[in-house]
């Protein structure tokens, strides 16, 4: 499934939808502070929730243990297990779509991973393949190298407050 055929099918509220939900998985997988702020940008509007929590589910790494599976369920409800024969395998449980955005929803979200840097959607060759490319792994190692120093100072001053009140 490519990203054009997938923004070609889903709305663009379905897309963040989409697009958020894989981007909070690999956040929470990979430490990855940057990448989990894109992911509840695209997200809040799906989470029911102000859009001034933003920032502090963004902060906490365990907000997504309750807003991942929350947003796959809701985006994945139409889908059912059922029973069919398969030429290949035989009777055979599968997850039946009856429609396309579905479909996309069901296959997304449990086969695809999206490269944090380029947002490229692809099926992993290797369990632990986080990025698309060698490049765009580089590129987004660099990316959160910058990310978090630009946020060091703002973070010490955070720490010395905390102390002051203390
Ligand atoms: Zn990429």
């Amino acid at each position: 499934m490519s990203l054009e055929s997938i923004q070609r099918e889903l709305s663009e509220k379905d897309c963040d939808l989409l697009f958020g939900a894989l981007d909070l998985k690999k956040a929470y997988e990979n430490e990855d502070l940057l990448l989990r702020q894109r992911a509840y940008q695209k997200l809040m509007p799906h989470l029911g929730e102000p859009d001034v929590f933003q920032q502090v589910y963004a902060e906490y790494k365990g907000w997504t243990r309750v807003h991942l599976p929350r947003a796959a369920t809701e985006a994945l409800k139409d889908a059912r297990f059922v029973l069919w024969f398969s030429p290949r395998f035989g009777f055979t449980p599968a997850l039946y779509c009856p429609n396309v955005r579905t479909g996309i929803f069901v296959r997304g979200l449990l086969t695809l991973s999206r490269c944090p840097h380029c947002g490229t959607p692809f099926t992993p060759i290797k369990g632990n393949q986080i990025h698309c490319t060698e490049s765009c792994g580089h590129a987004h190692r660099t990316a959160k190298w910058r990310f978090l120093n630009q946020l060091k100072p703002q973070r010490r001053a955070k720490k010395r407050s905390k102390r002051g009140a203390a």
